[in-house]
């Protein structure tokens, strides 16, 4: 009959012979899984938790989802450089969120008031080497988006 890992259960065998675990990771995992098995641990955890909240206000994960659903021009700003990045692109030196978020205020009033939507875009796209900064945007229409993507942006 083959020892087995008392975290995963695979074979072990080939360890010595006083071994519990696969690896020091299942010792760990299964040291965690016990500590939630035990009300005390869970309860102390729970109160660190409300402490850190008291503690720092404003820098949970539910304050940051209200920041941006109360902030939603400053949001769409921080997303669009997130995006930027995302899609390979880089953020200039000279970035300022504060001058960028104009954009995308226009382009949010113009999408609501029009009916139709409007991009905040990269005047020279960032896959041609355009930075993402307040020099390289502009507001288009979701339209003038696609054919300008069409024309240059290949
Ligand atoms: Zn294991």
């Amino acid at each position: 009959m083959s020892r087995l890992c008392k975290q995963c259960e695979t074979s072990i065998d080939h360890k010595r012979k006083d071994a519990i675990y696969c690896t020091k990771v299942c010792k760990k995992a299964y040291a965690h899984s016990q500590n939630y098995q035990d009300p005390a641990f869970v309860e102390a955890n729970r109160a660190r938790g409300t402490k850190w909240r008291v503690d720092n206000p404003g820098r949970g994960f539910a304050d940051t989802e209200r920041w941006h659903r109360e902030n939603p021009d400053r949001s769409a700003a921080i997303k669009g450089k997130e995006a930027a990045i995302r899609r390979g692109g880089s953020v200039a030196e000279s970035y300022i969120l504060d001058l960028c978020v104009p954009f995308y205020t226009e382009s949010r009033r113009l999408t609501r008031e029009a009916g139709i939507r409007y991009d905040v875009d990269h005047v020279i796209p960032l896959s041609k080497g355009g930075l993402h900064c307040q020099s390289n945007l502009q507001v288009l229409t979701q339209r003038e988006n696609v054919q300008k993507g069409n024309k240059h942006d290949v």
